[in-house]
């Protein structure tokens, strides 16, 4: 059988975290758009060239830029036994597309919607730093690193994603509450397989059970974890 699991969330809900712990347990594949869309302007691409500005505003990347990018990605072999997608979907278009995907080769996913409180999203976006080599997340306040500025794993020094500034992170907020938020009543009405979970305030590890709770949970349907 394979496990797809979709983490869904506004920004700063915590689903990279959750994705990068969930896929040592469940060994597949950790596949972001957002760090797929990163690594393309890293390399200096066409494609990071062409998504660049888009994303330094805070904006999404058009549908079919990133419907192909998770179908080429999950044509990969080591996403043949499953995956945990983050990020993705985020427009109806992408999720009509992942659910015509997903139903095409009889896999039935699980959507797992990390509710986390506004003022706290804001305060852990604000406070964010990362790796630019290794990709790990600090916060300044809530996990900083040992040494101030400084990533624990390679020594690198940290950074500023270019959309964690605030005008930028009210713009990704705006288009979450738009784009993002109405999927959840698209995934309730269309009968997928859809299970929501406070997570304001809960360690990271704690999340991580309830996560793999329900993921193994074998009933379908709609349902409610609550915190
Ligand atoms: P966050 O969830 O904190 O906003 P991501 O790394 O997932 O961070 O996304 C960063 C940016 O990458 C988004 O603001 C958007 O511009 C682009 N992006 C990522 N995933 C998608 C997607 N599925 N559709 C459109 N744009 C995307």
């Amino acid at each position: 059988m394979t496990q797809a699991v979709v983490l869904f969330g506004s920004p700063g809900s915590g689903k990279g975290t959750q994705a990068g712990l969930l896929k040592n347990c469940l060994r597949v594949p950790h596949i972001s758009t957002g760090d797929m869309l990163r690594e393309h302007i890293r390399a200096g691409n066409a494609l990071g060239v062409k998504v660049a500005s888009t994303m330094g505003s805070g904006a999404l990347v058009r549908d079919d830029v990133v419907n192909r990018l998770v179908e080429d990605r999950l044509a990969q072999p080591d996403a043949r036994d499953g995956f945990i997608l983050d990020g993705y979907p985020r427009t109806s278009a992408q999720a009509l597309h992942l659910c015509g995907w997903l139903d095409g080769r009889g896999i039935r996913e699980v959507v797992i919607h990390l509710i986390v409180d506004y003022n706290v999203i804001v305060a852990r976006l604000t406070g964010r730093r990362q790796c630019p080599r290794c990709g790990t997340l600090y916060n300044i306040v809530s996990s900083p690193p040992r040494v101030e500025g400084v990533c624990d794993l390679d020594g690198e020094t940290l950074v500023l994603r270019d959309d964690d500034r605030e005008s930028v992170i009210l713009q990704r907020l705006a288009e979450y509450e738009s784009q993002s938020r109405p999927l959840i009543e698209f995934f309730r009405k269309a009968g997928r397989r859809l299970y929501e979970i406070e997570a304001t305030g809960q360690a990271p590890e704690a999340l991580l059970q309830q996560v793999c709770r329900v993921i193994r949970s074998p009933e379908a349907g709609v349902a409610a974890e609550q915190g």
